[in-house]
């Protein structure tokens, strides 16, 4: 968590002001009521296209589709120093975890980690901000820094097949044995894209002992639509 100038009054000052002072909703204008604090009115939230939750894929879930608001709402919260929207999208995740049925049989929440150098240019991660509303949300601890993204791995080439791409992500990501042994991961990300940066996490996860992995996101783009099934190890 960045605790430089804008972020404390984004997160402490803009709150309090907005209370005073009527401000416009980021989505479509309109002035915001007093409690409406988050930059957006209830109906531009409400807009957002929830994912429909696909048997198919029942090793994640996804809280919306990953277009229009909910596409600007995130790069908003990621790009543009708005961490006060984890909370509400955070939440958002956690009740669409309970309406798939998810919630129950998790005995961690981890975040999707940041490349070392992405996080000391931002500040702070967007998945762990998330990963940190879903857990009180849930009820659950949050792990702390023991899933890791390697320093030095090279990311594949632009030009890479899709079989190097996987086996990179594969060992892109590295789990401290012992703070996963035994347990039930829900594993927390922004966006669902291909999947390999999930697959990746959740290979590091099983080989440091998790029993099961699987992954909670804000959007779901339209490419993560036609993935296949992933075999978990039990659950
Ligand atoms: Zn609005």
């Amino acid at each position: 968590m960045r605790l430089n100038g804008p972020w404390l009054f984004r997160t402490f000052l803009y709150p309090v002001l907005v209370l005073v002072v009527p401000a416009p909703c980021s989505g479509c204008g309109d002035t915001l009521g007093p409690r409406q604090l988050l930059g957006y009115c209830p109906g531009c939230w409400d807009s957002i296209q929830p994912d429909r939750y696909n048997p198919h894929h029942p090793y994640q879930c996804a809280a919306t589709r990953y277009a229009g608001l909910a596409r600007t709402v995130l790069l908003e919260a990621k790009f543009r120093d708005r961490p006060e929207l984890f909370r509400p999208m955070g939440l958002r995740m956690a009740a669409a975890c309970r309406t798939a049925g998810l919630d129950r049989g998790f005995e961690l929440v981890a975040a999707v980690p940041s490349h070392p150098l992405t996080l000391f240019r931002r500040g702070y991660n967007p998945a762990r901000e998330l990963a940190r509303v879903v857990a009180g949300d849930l009820g659950l601890p949050l792990a702390g820094r023991a899933l890791r993204r390697k320093v030095l791995h090279m990311a594949p080439l632009k030009k890479a097949s899709r079989e190097d791409r996987r086996l990179a992500a594969r060992s892109a990501f590295t789990a401290r044995h012992g703070a996963f042994q035994g347990k039930r991961v829900l594993l927390i990300d922004d966006v669902l894209t291909t999947g390999s940066t999930f697959r990746g996490c959740r290979s590091a996860l099983l080989d440091a002992g998790a029993s099961a992995v699987r992954l909670l996101v804000w959007g779901r783009t339209p490419a993560a639509s036609s993935g296949g099934r992933w075999p978990e190890r039990h659950l």
